[in-house]
C-alpha cells in the first residue's frame, strides 16, 4: 500500500475512468468481413440509448491492474482468516473447485433430456443421500438457494403437514438465540412468532417451552448451536414435549460444521432442518455467489418435499419425478445451484466420514482455544466451553471509549477481517468470533497477539483505536451512508 505522498504518483493507482485515453483499446479485432448491421436499430426506440455509454477507454493491463487491485483492496479468504461468527467464512480446498469446473459437469443444461443428464442426477441422488445420513433423516431436497430459502421451505412443509391433518396452525415458537433469519422466515410463511427466553446461561429450557406450548404451535424453531455458539442440551427433551403438543421441530442447521459426525438432529426428533452448503460444505459464505439451502426432513414430511424429486428406477437409472400429489409444489427454476452442490459433493467424498468429523472436532477445538486465550483480554460473557465460534464484548473497555466497532476496524490494520459485531443482539457489544478449521494454531496465535495490542492501546493510546484502519485504502467510512446512498458510478451520481 502506498503512502499519502507516494499515492498521487501513481497514475495506476488513479480510477479506471481516470485512466481513460480517447482511442485506446484493449481489444484487436479482425476487420468486419460480414455486412455491417445497425444492432441499436433492431430494439424497439423506447429501449434505446440515448446516449452512448462512457466507458473508459484502456489497454488490457490497465483492465487486468484495475481488477487486481480492487481485489487486492478487498479481503478474502484466499488472503488471510475470516474470523466472521455466524457465517463461517471457511477456506475450502481447491480440489472441490476444481470438481466443480469440470467441463463435462459445467457445460450440462438443465432441458437436456433426462438421458444425457444421468450423470448429474446420480449426483444429486447420492449428496441428498450423504446429507440425509450425515443428518439422520430420512431425505433430503437440494432445491433451496440459501439458508433462509431453505427456512422458507422448511416452514412451508410444516403448513403442508398441518393442513394435511386437517388443522392450521399459526404459531411458531423462536428462542431469543436464534438467527434473525427465523422470525423473518415464518412472518413471510404468514406464522406468527412466540419469543423464548432463553436461561442465563444462554440455554433453550424446557420450562420455556412449556409456558407458552399449546395446540396453535406449528412448530419451534431452534438455531442449533445457538447464536451464542452453545449446543442446545435440551433439544431431545424439548422436542419431545413440543411432539406432545402435536407441533414440529425444526432446527436451523446453518452451523452444522460444529456436529458433523457427533451429533445427529434426526436422532434428536428434529423433523426438518436446514443445511448451508455454503458455510459447512465447501463454499465460502457472503461470497456474492450463490448458495445452497439443502432440507432434510424425517418420514412424516417427504410426502410433502418439491417437486421434482431425483429418484432411482429398479434398472440403476435415474429420473424426475414430478408427480406428488402432496407435494408443495417447485421452489425454484430447475434443480437448485448445481455447483455448490458438486463442491459439497467433492469435499464429502474427499474427506469422508472421519474428515468431516475431524473437521467439526478441529473446529470446535480452534474455538475454544481462542475462547482461554480471549478471556485474559476481553469480556467473555459465556466462559464455560462453546462449539464452533465464541462471543466476547467491549464490556471492560468502557472507561476507555473504546467500542466493539473500533476493535473491528483496528484487526483490519493487522490484516484480519473482522468478526461479526453487535450480533447476537443479545450481547451488548459483541464480537463473535468464528476461527473455522482450517486456521493453524500460529495464525490463531497472531489474532490473540493483535487483539493484545489492540486492547492494551485502549487503555493506553486510545486514538489509535479509535481512528483505525489507518493501512487500508480508505479510512473509516460512513457505513450507514454507504449503504443508504452508494454511490455506484464514476463521478458521484446514485
Ligand atoms: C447464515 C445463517 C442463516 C441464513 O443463511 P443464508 O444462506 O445467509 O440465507 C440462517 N441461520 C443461521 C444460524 C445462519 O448462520
Amino acid at each position: 500500500m502506498s503512502t499519502p505522498e507516494t499515492k498521487s504518483l501513481l497514475v495506476q493507482e488513479a480510477p479506471i475512468f481516470v485512466q481513460s485515453t480517447p482511442g485506446r483499446s484493449g481489444a484487436s479485432l479482425p476487420a468486419l468481413d460480414v455486412p455491417a448491421v445497425d444492432v441499436a436499430a433492431l430494439w424497439p426506440a423506447a429501449l434505446r440509448r440515448e446516449r452512448l455509454p462512457e466507458l473508459p477507454e484502456v489497454s488490457e493491463p490497465e483492465v487486468v491492474r484495475h481488477y487486481t487491485r480492487a481485489s487486492l483492496w478487498n479481503f478474502h479468504i484466499d488472503k488471510g482468516m475470516y474470523p466472521l461468527g455466524s457465517c463461517t467464512m471457511k477456506y475450502n480446498p481447491k480440489s472441490a473447485d476444481a470438481a466443480a469446473a469440470i467441463p463435462g459437469l459445467t457445460m450440462l443444461h438443465p432441458y437436456q433430456p433426462e438421458d444425457q443428464l444421468q450423470g448429474a442426477l446420480a449426483m444429486i441422488h447420492e449428496l441428498e443421500g450423504y446429507l440425509a445420513r450425515i443428518a439422520g433423516f430420512a431425505r433430503v431436497t437440494l432445491q433451496p438457494s440459501a439458508g433462509a430459502h431453505g427456512e422458507l421451505c422448511g416452514l412451508m412443509l410444516i403448513r403442508a403437514y398441518h393442513e394435511d391433518r386437517g388443522k392450521r396452525r399459526s404459531k411458531v415458537l423462536i428462542p431469543d438465540t436464534a438467527h434473525g433469519t427465523n422470525p423473518a422466515s415464518c412472518t413471510v410463511n404468514g406464522f406468527s412468532t412466540v419469543p423464548l427466553a432463553t436461561s442465563e446461561l444462554g440455554y433453550l429450557t424446557p420450562e420455556a417451552v412449556k409456558a407458552v406450548l399449546d395446540d396453535d404451535v406449528a412448530a419451534i424453531m431452534i438455531t442449533n448451536p445457538n447464536t451464542l455458539g452453545l449446543f442446545e442440551e435440551r433439544i431431545a427433551e424439548i422436542a419431545e414435549l413440543v411432539h406432545g403438543a402435536g407441533g414440529l421441530v425444526y432446527m436451523d442447521g446453518a452451523n452444522l460444521n460444529a456436529l458433523l459426525g457427533r451429533f445427529r438432529p434426526g436422532d434428536a426428533g428434529v423433523d426438518v432442518m436446514h443445511f448451508n452448503l455454503h458455510k459447512t460444505f465447501a463454499t465460502p459464505h457472503g461470497g456474492g455467489g450463490p448458495g445452497s439451502g439443502p432440507v432434510g426432513v424425517g418420514e412424516k414430511l417427504v410426502p410433502f418435499l418439491p417437486i421434482p424429486t431425483v429418484e432411482k428406477r429398479a434398472d440403476g437409472s435415474y429420473a424426475l419425478d414430478q408427480e406428488r400429489p402432496k407435494s408443495i409444489g417447485r421452489l425454484r427454476a430447475f434443480l437448485g445451484n448445481y455447483g455448490v452442490m458438486l463442491r459439497a459433493y467433492a469435499y464429502i467424498r474427499e474427506l469422508g466420514g472421519e474428515g468431516l468429523k475431524q473437521a467439526t472436532e478441529m473446529a470446535v477445538l480452534n474455538a475454544n482455544y481462542l475462547r482461554a486465550s480471549l478471556r485474559e483480554l476481553l469480556h467473555v460473557p459465556f466462559p464455560d466451553r462453546c462449539m464452533h465460534e465464541v462471543i466476547a464484548s467491549d464490556h471492560d473497555l468502557k472507561a476507555t471509549g473504546v467500542t466493539t466497532l473500533d476493535i473491528a476496524k483496528r484487526l483490519m490494520d493487522y490484516g484480519f477481517h473482522p468478526p461479526t459485531v453487535y450480533f447476537p443482539l443479545v450481547v451488548h457489544g459483541a464480537l463473535m468470533i468464528e476461527p473455522t478449521e482450517t486456521e493453524t494454531p500460529q495464525t490463531l496465535d497472531c489474532f490473540v497477539a493483535a487483539l493484545r495490542e489492540i486492547v492494551d492501546d485502549a487503555r493506553q493510546s486510545p486514538e489509535r483505536v479509535k481512528s483505525a484502519p489507518q493501512s487500508t485504502g480508505l479510512g473509516r467510512l460512513n457505513e450507514t451512508l454507504a449503504a443508504r446512498k452508494p454511490k455506484l458510478r464514476f463521478g458521484g451520481e446514485e
